[in-house]
């Protein structure tokens, strides 16, 4: 059986004429998951009974169950278990201008970046399409109010799942489904060149932020092991031609690891290299973890990495700390869960 949160609009169409319905059947269903999120065929009242019958024969629809919720002042922290007994999560957090959500993007990650936890399993599959719909799906019955903007930041790294995952985009900026406007998306990656290059000719307009975290690239290599593969000069040079086609802003993470990348030296660096770029610096304040042997920066370092910043021209903003208290950063509440 597949999972009917698998489907793009399109694909769903083109099912509904392979078995003789009409097209439209499909914004008929898209409208009963995503808009009255109602996820049983038996509910859809305007289909008829042996339509229903048919449905029920070749889609499942849940897959995904909230096993551990975690809730703090600004924050949801979700963790799910899937089909095949493995775990994921999800983190909801409230803004000022809405509700953004987390996801991940795959059970593990074979990234292998030194200070994050995620990594720590090894990617053991990537995430299904519908897996990655249900994740907000569920936490949108959850707290019962519309999620308007989704980032892939969550466990995994996006781009070593790359369809999976722009499927699972075009279903959710959908405007028959959940209609999240694609300036709301953001997918983050670790700098998986080739991949930054297929998002240059796709016509969306979501956003792409790059964990970047160092400014050169011995530094870099010894945090993050993919800048052995795909150096840091060929990724500016990429994010480069990116900004150039597509006319967007590309979002430069740097994450301030205490006595690691976060010297005035640092910063100075940081900014050479992104001088006249179209791109903006979010400094991340590190969520320490029991298991790496990281430590966050001080409030007054950070500070002063951001005014060396700003002093250069570079356009920086420090991101809001969330759920510090209950074990956001990726990885964290799976990695207690199943002690791994
Ligand atoms: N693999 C993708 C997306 C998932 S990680 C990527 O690398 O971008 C999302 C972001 O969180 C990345 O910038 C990652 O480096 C950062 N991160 C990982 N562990 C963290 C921690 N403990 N505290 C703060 N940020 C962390």
């Amino acid at each position: 059986m597949e999972n009917i949160f698998d489907y793009r609009l399109d694909q769903l169409e083109d099912y509904f004429l392979s078995i003789n319905e009409k097209k439209f059947k499909a914004t008929q269903i898209y409208d009963w998951l995503y808009k009255k999120q109602v996820f049983d065929f038996t509910q859809m009242t305007n289909l008829k009974k042996d339509l229903i019958i048919k449905l029920q024969e070749t889609f499942t629809i849940n897959s995904l169950e909230i096993i551990k919720k975690q809730t703090d002042k600004d924050t949801k922290k979700y963790l799910f278990k899937l089909a095949d007994e493995n775990f994921v999560e999800s983190v909801l957090m409230y803004h000022d201008y809405g509700v953004s959500i987390c996801v991940s993007s795959q059970v593990g990650c074979n990234m292998g970046c030194a200070f994050c936890e995620s990594g720590r399993l090894k990617k053991v599959r990537n995430l299904k399409t519908h897996e990655m719909v249900e994740q907000i799906l569920l936490v949108t019955q959850d707290i019962k109010e519309r999620i308007s903007s989704v980032v892939i930041m969550g466990i995994g790294e996006p781009f070593d799942n790359y369809d999976n995952v722009m499927n699972f985009i075009k279903i959710i900026n959908n405007d028959k489904g959940l209609a999240i406007g694609a300036r709301h998306i953001t997918v983050s990656t670790c700098g998986i060149i080739p991949k930054i290059k297929m998002l240059m000719a796709e016509p969306l307009q979501i956003n792409l932020a790059i964990s970047l975290h160092a400014p050169n690239n011995a530094l870099r290599s010894k945090l993050m092991k993919i800048n052995k593969i795909y150096d840091i000069d060929n990724l500016i040079a990429t994010l480069k031609e990116y900004i150039k086609k597509t006319n967007r802003r590309v979002t430069i993470e740097y994450v301030t690891l205490n006595g690691v990348n976060d010297s005035r030296e640092c910063a100075l660096e940081l900014a050479h290299l992104l001088k006249g770029m179209n791109a903006y610096v979010n400094l991340i304040p590190y969520n320490e973890t029991n298991n790496l042997g990281f430590k966050k920066s001080s409030k007054q370092t950070i500070l002063e990495f951001y005014d060396t910043l700003k002093k250069q021209k570079i356009n920086v903003t420090i991101r809001r700390e969330f759920g510090s208290k209950i074990d956001a950063a990726c990885g964290q509440l799976r990695s207690k869960e199943v002690d791994a």
